[in-house]
């Protein structure tokens, strides 16, 4: 153990550490060490090991063997590299204690600065300097840092000091204060430490190194970090690093300065220094907000009207190096840099450099420009943006320069922002959108019954339920935004109007929602609509170049159809008919077929639904023009289409002529105990053929028609849900493929098609060689199968769920992104047999699964034909597939 290397020194052109000992180095350790490799001016400085931090509580909080002169040695060399000496009275070396963990983590204990003064070293550097003033500034800005950070001071204590002490004395900012006034207020916060720590400060500079030192190892483990790191699974053994570096000062006059840059600007992405700095100023000052900081460039600051100037302006020699070691950095990190730096008397000094966060529009800027540029490939770029991250570009956003009031908040259920007139039923919704208004859908809760009005609707609204309630999943796929659950929102049904906040909104007046935040605002607010153009239509092309799935969309209505294929979908891979039922127009029919007791009483209900069945295919299979379009067989129970409430009971009975008893006792016979596993899919479409033969007959004559109006080739596919057992599947397909025949026959056509079924039982999935001896093609149900694999219901999962996720029972929602160890597990056993049994059987995924990026990934694994996802994350699935496609066969 004890010739372990704990310690590495960086400085004067050289490095025992790089760029890729991140894990051992953390980032800031590891990039400071390959700035030194290439030449730019680093203070000299050493990194104590993440090994360290792990042995450390490993072992009961003592520091590993050997680390004490290791740490030691690298101190001298730092002191040989600057010409002075830590401690030394006469020339003091001063350093910084700095935390660096691999990920940049929120939480970790904020850097100390000029770590080694005391009573006598400030004497020396005030000599050093020749200014007595900046070396008592300097200490008392370190008694405040080391006392609030090491020994838990607070910061309010100092700044209480400093603002009593500037109001007796008439001063108004930091910079009317001399020499002699920071060495007074010096005497009176080491009088606080005492009160307050109860001990005097630290004089000894070694005490003061590994108090620090312990301090940031401590660090890992405060509760902020440990929260972070829960929130982005950042394992609590990869510890953290610590820097020690020799300071270099900013605050020593006016060529002196310190300042952040972004290599590129990193909300647009435009090429261009991007970035602010202060004069005479001291690293935390700039984020500190106590004085405004100034412009890098002279085009930022006109742009900025600043009368500031910029440092192109006051320093423009420094300002020509700032820009030549970005330009270094770039060319050598190959991607945009966030970098910190300090001007010491005129000399540049690098102090950090790490890839810069941005915004989702400069992230694909960056990436497209720098393929132009030849400094990346078109894989490289690909697989630099984050798929989800592109769902912020797929909705309309409030627009950014807009005024509003907001008026009530909720959850962010379903992203996108739209206003309409309040609108309190499902049915008005459709009457406004049918005279050319737009509206927004407010109701306490959704359920099937709303679905045409929350389609009509431009965005819904809930007081209750959660992010997994009806109203956000339904929302979610069809891109409507909702806000769900705004429990201060006041709903009177009868008032036609809502209170929230000692407001009230009648209906027919406007508001705005904004799905991606949760906010409900008053009036219009304007937004902008989201397009598929530009560096974003760019980037995504390049990854249809490289991925092998295709790409489909879950959708049934024709507006959700053409946004898919907008936003480049191939086909539709999941087509779930029984939306199509809950039209206004047609759920009378749609009641009296299921109501009636016999096939004849079915059989004119059903002869009113074909028609409207085979217009609605004839719209997708147009849109769609020659791609392929899996369409699925009614699949809920029947129940869920029959009246609930008592005056629509009355409605229904009068409208089909049917008694209100006999219409009760039909709608009690068909009620279930646990309908998610009772009469449905295809347990229905066998007790009551005629449906699914109403529905078949309708696909073909639809694709026949479309056939031969636009010439493109229909190769509908039909899908058999909730199948157990090849019997259940053999005896569908073959009334199915009769009713093929008829239809060819009748319209003297051809017509090729395909008849599979859903994976959504785990017998279906273990039965797999035996269902594909029928079916030609399987698409994973991926939503059902993981309800029947975990035996969890997903709309009562809510309750247990969050304790799960919280607790780390569960290390994410199964029904988000799949179970790739379980349900995973029967997708890869079912798709082996499926193709041994039939060698060509099709492979899709249609769950809420298709769209989601390491459920993609694992699809690749599987070596699945395609994805299916909803219309707005088509786009995220497209690149999904792609970065899959270049870690998993590349
Ligand atoms: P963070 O991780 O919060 O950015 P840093 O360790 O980067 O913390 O320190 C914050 C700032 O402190 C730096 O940007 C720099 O301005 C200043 N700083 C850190 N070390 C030194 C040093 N050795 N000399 C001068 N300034 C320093
Ligand atoms: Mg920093
Ligand atoms: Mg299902």
């Amino acid at each position: 153990m004890s010739d372990t290397k704990w310690v590495y020194s960086f400085g004067d052109g050289s490095a025992e550490g790089s760029a890729n000992m991140k894990n051992l180095l953390g980032g800031k350790g590891a990039n400071l060490a390959e700035m030194c490799r290439l030449g730019l001016p680093v203070p000299p400085g050493l990194t104590i090991t993440t090994e360290v931090c792990s042995a450390f509580y490993d072992n009961d909080r003592n520091y590993p063997d050997g680390l004490d002169s290791q740490l030691n040695d690298a101190l001298e060399a730092i002191s040989k590299a600057v010409g002075s000496d830590f401690g030394n009275p006469e020339n003091p070396l001063l350093v910084s204690v700095r935390s660096g963990a691999r990920a940049s983590m929120p939480g970790m204990m904020d850097t100390v600065l000029n770590l080694g003064m005391n009573d006598e070293t400030v004497t020396g550097l005030a000599k050093r300097a020749g200014d007595e003033r900046f070396a008592w500034d300097s200490y008392r800005r370190f008694i405040q840092m080391y006392s609030d950070v090491v020994l838990g001071v607070s910061h309010d204590n100092f700044e209480e000091i400093l603002d009593d002490y500037k109001m007796q004395q008439g001063h108004y900012v930091d910079t009317d204060l001399t020499a002699e006034d920071w060495q007074h207020i010096v005497t009176v916060y080491k009088q606080r430490v005492n009160e307050v720590y109860g001990d005097d400060f630290p004089q000894d500079v070694m005490e003061q190194l590994w108090g620090a030192v312990g301090a940031v190892f401590g660090s890992w483990r405060n509760a902020r970090a440990e929260t972070y790191r829960r929130l982005n699974n950042i394992p609590e053994s990869w510890g953290t690093a610590v820097n020690v570096q020799a300071m270099v000062f900013g605050n020593l006059g006016p060529t002196s300065a310190t300042g952040v840059a972004f290599t590129r600007n990193p909300s647009t992405g435009e090429n261009a220094l991007y970035g602010e700095f202060l004069v005479n100023a001291q690293g935390e000052d700039v984020v500190a907000g106590i004085r405004t900081p100034q412009n890098l460039t002279k085009i930022a600051r006109e742009e900025a009207l600043s009368d500031m100037p910029s440092m192109e302006e006051v320093m423009p020699e420094v300002f020509g190096q700032l820009v030549d070691v970005n330009l270094k950095l770039e060319n050598h990190y190959r991607d945009m840099q966030d970098i910190e730096f300090t001007v010491q008397d005129g000399k540049l000094w690098m102090l950090q450099t790490r890839a810069g966060k941005r915004t989702t529009a400069a992230a694909l800027k960056i990436a497209v420009d720098m393929v132009a540029e030849g400094l990346i490939t078109k894989d490289e770029a690909v697989l630099r943006i984050d798929p989800m991250s592109l769902d912020q570009l797929l909705h309309p956003m409030l627009d950014p320069d807009a005024q509003f009031d907001i008026i009530a908040t909720g959850l962010p259920a379903s992203p996108g922002a739209a206003s309409g007139a309040v609108v309190f039923s499902a049915d008005e919704a459709e009457k406004a959108k049918a005279d050319g208004r737009k509206v927004i859908l407010v109701r306490m809760e959704t359920s099937p019954e709303d679905i045409h009005g929350m389609h009509a609707a431009e965005g819904i609204l809930t007081s209750r339920g959660g992010m997994t309630s009806h109203a956000a999943v339904v929302a979610r796929g069809m891109g409507r935004p909702c806000v769900s659950g705004a429990g201060s929102v006041r709903i009177d049904y009868d008032k036609q109007d809502f209170q929230v906040a000692g407001v009230t909104v009648k209906a027919g007046e406007t508001i705005t929602l904004d799905g991606s935040t949760g906010r409900v605002m008053a009036g219009e607010v304007p937004t902008r609509q989201p397009e598929l153009s530009g560096d974003f239509a760019k980037l995504i092309a390049w990854a249809d170049e490289i991925r092998r799935m295709r790409v489909r969309t879950n959708a049934e209505t024709p507006a959700d159809a053409a946004t898919a294929v907008k936003f480049g979908a191939e086909g539709i891979g999941l087509c779930r008919t029984e939306h199509m039922f809950f039209d206004a127009n047609r759920i009378m029919a749609v009641r009296e077929m299921i109501l009636a007791e016999n096939p004849d009483d079915r059989a004119n209900p059903l002869e009113r639904i074909l028609p409207m069945q085979r217009d609605d295919f004839t719209e997708l299979f147009t849109i769609m023009s020659g791609m392929p379009v899996t369409i699925r067989l009614l699949d809920p129970p029947l129940h869920e289409f029959l009246p609930q409430h008592e005056e629509d009971v009355l409605q229904v009975a009068e409208a089909i002529g049917m008694t209100q008893d006999k219409l009760k006792r039909r709608i009690r016979e068909l009620e279930e105990v646990n309908p998610m596993l009772g009469h449905r899919g295809c347990r229905m479409g066998l007790t009551y053929p005629e449906i699914y033969e109403m529905q078949a007959r309708a696909i073909f004559e639809a694709a026949i028609n479309v056939a031969k109006t636009t010439g493109s080739t229909v190769v509908p596919e039909v899908m058999i849900p909730l199948v157990a057992d090849h019997s259940e599947l053999k005896e569908l397909a073959d009334r199915i493929e009769k009713i093929a025949q008829d239809v060819m026959q009748e319209k003297s056509a051809e017509l090729d098609y395909l008849i599979g079924t859903m994976i959504e039982l785990p017998r279906a999935a273990l039965r797999a060689g035996d269902i594909a001896k029928t079916a030609k093609f399987f698409s994973f149900g991926t939503n059902d199968l993981t309800q029947t694999t975990f035996g969890i219901s997903r709309d009562d999962a809510a309750s247990f769920m969050e304790p799960y996720l919280s607790r780390g029972l569960f290390e994410y929602d199964p029904f988000v992104s799949l179970d790739q160890d379980g349900v995973g597990e029967l997708v890869q056993l079912a798709a082996e047999r499926g193709r041994s049994a039939r060698k060509d059987l099709k492979l899709g995924i249609c769950g809420e699964h298709g769209g989601d990026p390491a459920s993609i990934a694992f699809c690749e694994k599987t070596g699945l034909d395609y994805v299916s996802c909803s219309p707005y994350r088509v786009p995220i699935a497209r690149l999904a597939a792609a970065q899959s496609y270049l870690k998993i066969r590349k």
